[in-house]
């Protein structure tokens, strides 16, 4: 079995066949997923997807939603989160963390948000989800400030020493569809040689398509996209178990357990057979 780490399954891409794409992940062995909350109008619909199937769910603020955030919804995270305090199903403070790829964000203004949401986390005795992209070093700063109890830094894409780092401060590393990329050589290089309790699998879905569903040049121009599932994170295993020389089963039964310990709350759940 399989678990996807992070999977916004609660986005409008999916509206048209959530339920025909939790199954077809659910065929692929899929056996859990994580779903991370973007924003705070997001995390009653997100609840609700997430109690229908017995999925997981994280509640936060993303950096990228942060901007049109209202200061009042740093309070209505802390309500949510007290409200979801005895629902075995919120594993997570997520998605939260720092953006400086988006240009013209306002950073200290999630710099502000993310302190707090750190400080939530910790009091609802709760690990994070992490969204770092081009800003690990000060989420690591951030971290530093205010230590957390572990969780995931997620879409990892950083260096071996930021990975080193992260794992002392008790993160794990999320691996998605970054790693099929043959030119993508850091990650698969660092997916290879970091300490196995590292590593954990997510496909990020709708984003981040693996390699094979790349649209061509001519396509993307015409404006056709790809839309990445949680289907596919067995394959992205595979990807791994081939850099790693795991097997299949191998891959799977190390990245789960490293899923579990980012995420403890995930343990109880009751897992879906294998197809
Ligand atoms: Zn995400």
């Amino acid at each position: 079995m399989w678990i996807d780490s992070h999977c916004h399954l609660d986005a409008p891409e999916f509206d048209a066949d959530r339920v025909e794409v939790l199954a077809a992940a659910r065929a692929a062995g899929v056996g859990q997923l994580v779903l991370p909350a973007v924003a705070v109008a997001h995390f009653e619909p997100l609840q609700r997807l997430a109690r229908a199937h017995g999925l997981a769910y994280a509640l936060g603020i993303h950096p990228l939603f942060v901007e049109q955030a209202q200061d009042g919804d740093l309070e209505c995270l802390q309500q949510a989160l007290a409200d979801a305090a005895a629902d075995p199903l919120c594993v997570a403070v997520g998605e939260i963390g720092l953006d400086r790829f988006v240009p013209g964000l306002d950073l200290p203004r999630q710099q502000r948000f993310l302190q707090t949401q750190l400080a939530l986390a910790n009091a609802a005795g709760l690990p994070v989800i992490l969204h770092t992209r081009r800003a690990l070093d000060e989420v690591l700063a951030a971290l530093r400030r205010q230590p957390v109890r572990g969780g995931i830094a997620h879409a990892f894409n950083g260096s071996a020493q930021q990975a080193s780092q992260l794992l002392t401060l008790g993160l794990k590393l999320g691996f998605g569809g970054t790693l099929t990329f043959e030119r993508s050589r850091r990650i698969r290089e660092l997916a290879r040689t970091l300490p196995p309790q590292a590593l954990v699998l997510e496909t990020d879905a709708p984003d981040i398509a693996p390699q094979w569903m790349q649209r061509s040049a001519a396509e993307r121009a015409a404006g056709v996209t790809s839309r990445n599932t949680p289907a596919e994170l067995p394959r992205i295993g595979a990807t791994l178990a081939q850099l790693r020389g795991w097997t299949l089963e191998e891959t799977a039964s190390i990245t789960r357990a490293n899923t579990l310990v980012a995420l403890p709350r995930l343990a109880p759940l009751p897992a879906v057979p294998d197809a």
